[in-house]
């Protein structure tokens, strides 16, 4: 069997890091080194391409509005053609808050200002009114996985002003238990099509929910060995770690 090297492609890693997303870069690799699978990390930056290797995962974090702008511009091109034709392909994208709102068709800013998305979802996200607070706090969220078609719950914290609305053409990650969610209105929360994933959870995401990481990376080992499998590890901190959020948000149920 080819000895697989999984490459997480960090998509603007200095600039979409605004609620410390990069720790889904490193729970990625860690629950990889764990099991002693080669991984590497590569940044893509403003003007890089992106240069898939086979074995890929690619991750979009969350930032401010000023650098999203700066984003729309760098992935109007040829580069967010590279990205749609990788999910098309079945890729395994993540892209939280406003790396989840680029991945759709458009997201305004509260100025009026219309930035293009990459068009992978069928959605679109609109700037909170004037009497509209950001949503913003803990997030409980169930999630049906598709793959193995188990209910999990995931956990994280969500802040952003935007109100992100689905098409006909996606589903969402996942129903809002507690929190806000897409727009704080139809209980859905991020967006889910392929293997291309978008949420508005930081925390950051990955490190307390385990199981969609190794979703994650499994999905992505499995479009080289489709007969791929994880060997399980010890889960306890991580475990200890969402029981302590979902404790709290569930008070709020
Ligand atoms: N600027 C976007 C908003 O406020 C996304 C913010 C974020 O990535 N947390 O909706």
């Amino acid at each position: 069997m080819r000895r697989l090297r999984l490459t997480i492609h960090h998509l603007y890693a200095d600039m979409m890091n605004l609620y410390g997303d990069r720790g889904n870069v490193i729970s990625i690799k860690k629950r990889c080194e764990w099991r002693g699978i080669p991984v590497q990390v590569v940044d893509v930056g403003l003007q890089e391409r992106i240069r898939p290797t086979g074995c890929d995962l690619f991750l979009f974090g969350g930032g401010q509005d000023r650098e999203q702008a700066l984003l729309a511009e760098d992935l109007s091109g040829s580069k967010g053609a590279d990205l749609r034709a990788i999910v098309e392909d079945g890729g395994v994208v993540l892209g939280v808050c406003g790396g989840h709102q680029l991945m759709g068709h458009s997201y305004e800013t509260p100025e009026g200002e219309e930035l293009p998305g990459v068009g992978i979802f069928d959605l679109h996200t609109e700037p909170r009114k004037a009497d509209e607070e950001r949503l913003i706090g803990n997030v409980l969220v169930r999630v049906l996985a598709p793959e193995t078609g188990e209910t999990h719950e995931i956990v994280g914290f969500e802040n952003h002003g935007g109100r992100t609305y689905l098409g006909e053409d996606v589903k969402p990650l996942g129903e809002v238990v507690v929190g806000y969610g897409n727009n704080g209105k139809d209980g859905t929360e991020g967006a889910r099509r392929l293997n291309a994933y978008g949420t508005y959870l930081h925390g950051s995401l990955l490190p307390k929910n385990p199981w969609l990481t190794d979703q994650l990376i499994l999905n992505a080992l499995r479009r080289v060995d489709e007969s791929f499998e994880l060997e399980p590890l010890d889960d306890t901190m991580e475990g200890i770690a969402f029981s302590s959020v979902a404790g709290r948000v569930a008070g709020r149920r």
